[in-house]
């Protein structure tokens, strides 16, 4: 099917599975083909922006590192385009024509259980209606979740390195077959536009409030600029990477109200930034109000995990033992994989490293705020204290959990007042065996 400068090739066996399923699925949470895309676009950038960093001058050099979003109402068209590392033609096809490693089973297992957890196995797997939030992006499969919402996309790319500076299109209606050829547009000038036409039932994303609270809600950490339609969307700084003495307070309190939506100020705010013996940033809050992880909060507990400033998981319950359920915040480490899959999440040692850390931390930190405000610590103790106190059974941790347990005891002057095991044992009378409380 050669015309000229024109190649038509077959996906292979395994991409042609993954495509079929995701054309042909049912699926919530399609907007995730959107931060699919973006975190596509910031990993460009983030190569891009090493290799210059390590003394390489990619081609126009003044072009501003950034994301642009565009939509086109009339064309039905949804446009992505990032100034960063680009393709060669060779790469369009490699990058777009194959799936990495044992990404598509790996893929297809995944969608398996999800479908049976929803409980919709029915006679028909394909059609099997799965959250895509749940099962894509883990797998390297990302760039084809474009088609749970496109009939047909174009991959424009020009390379950023490298002597030959022709620019390439890749074309495909997502069912068996994709071309590559060149292409004469001046856009890009350097990197990668991604334009797809949006299917009948998926002009939802036409709408910019659609696409900006998409990108705000899965994306707003990207630490590049991503514009819709020429306005600056994630205007919301990484702030756990910046320097502590950059951050002021109030830009804390900000951060808690975006990421819980509380309208009150948090209690507290502890910023940890730790290299060895894993590396990780950390934000993390005491709310200024209590939760019931005993009954309709159960599950509302865990930090957000990210990697490199992408969005892994929100609440990751791996991340902190649950008598420290009371915290919020987020984690970000670079070791992370960005496609790594929540089964691998479960067992995963870096992340249990990063919970023994802040636990440490932790306990340190309220260690201190007993020591030297009483009264900001009896507010932790009386919103927090219930689930704290679970903190017993952290046994390498136990002596320094029960330092910070607090109790009302008879001799204190009210129902509200609290004491220390400490203070109560040193006010005992000698011998005493029993605490009264
Ligand atoms: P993953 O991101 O996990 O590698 P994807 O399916 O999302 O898997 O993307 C496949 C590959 O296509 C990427 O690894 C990258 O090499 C290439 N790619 C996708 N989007 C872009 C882009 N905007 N710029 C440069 N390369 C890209
Ligand atoms: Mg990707």
């Amino acid at each position: 099917m050669a015309e000229a400068g024109k190649e038509t090739r077959q996906f292979r066996a395994e991409v042609r599975k993954v495509l079929h399923i995701l054309t042909n699925s049912l699926y919530t949470n399609r907007e995730i083909f959107l931060r699919e895309l973006v975190s596509n676009a910031s990993d460009a950038l983030d190569k891009l922006r090493f290799r210059v960093n390590r003394g390489e001058s990619p081609r126009e050099p003044d072009l501003p590192l950034e994301i642009r979003i565009s939509i086109d109402k009339d064309a039905k068209t949804l446009t992505i385009a990032d100034t960063g590392l680009g393709m060669s033609a060779g790469e369009l096809a490699e990058n777009l024509g194959t799936i990495a490693k044992s990404g598509s089973e790996e893929f297809l297992a995944g969608l398996a259980a999800e479908a049976r957890s929803a409980g919709e196995e029915s006679g028909d797997k394909d059609k099997a209606a799965a959250d895509a939030a749940n099962i894509i992006g883990r797998f390297g499969v990302g760039f084809y979740s474009v088609f749970m919402v496109a009939d047909k996309v174009e991959v424009t790319s020009r390379p950023a390195f490298g002597e030959n500076a022709q620019a390439h299109v890749w074309i495909s209606d997502g069912l068996g077959t994709y071309s590559v050829e060149t292409c004469d547009a001046e856009e890009p000038k350097r990197g990668t536009v991604i334009r797809a036409h949006l299917k009948d039932d998926a002009v939802e994303f036409l709408e910019k409030f659609r696409v900006e609270s998409a990108i705000r809600k899965h994306s707003a950490f990207v630490p590049f600029p991503v514009f819709v339609d020429g306005e600056r969307v994630n205007t919301q700084p990484a702030l756990w990477r910046e320097p502590k003495t950059s951050v002021t307070r109030e830009q804390y309190d900000d951060f808690y109200k975006a990421l819980t939506y509380d309208a009150k100020a948090p209690l507290d705010a502890q910023h940890i930034a730790v290299d060895a013996p894993v590396q990780f940033n950390a934000l993390l809050y005491i709310p200024d109000s209590s939760q019931d992880f005993f009954g309709a909060d159960r599950d509302f507990w865990g930090l957000d995990l990210y990697a490199r400033r992408v969005l892994i998981q929100h609440r990751n319950k791996e991340l902190i033992p649950e008598y420290l359920a009371f915290l919020k915040g987020v984690v970000d480490t670079e070791d992370l994989p960005l496609n790594i899959s929540r089964e691998t999440l479960q067992e995963n040692v870096l992340l249990r490293k990063i919970n023994q850390v802040i636990v440490k931390q932790t306990l340190s930190h309220l260690e201190k705020m007993a020591a030297n405000d009483a009264e900001k610590y009896k507010r932790f103790w009386q919103l927090h204290g219930k689930v704290f106190k679970l903190g017993y059974h952290d046994f390498p941790n136990r002596e320094r959990v029960s330092a910070l347990l607090r109790f009302n005891s008879s001799t204190l002057p009210d129902a509200d007042a609290l004491t220390s095991l400490d203070d109560y044992m040193a006010r005992a009378p000698e011998g005493q065996k029993t605490f009264w409380y």
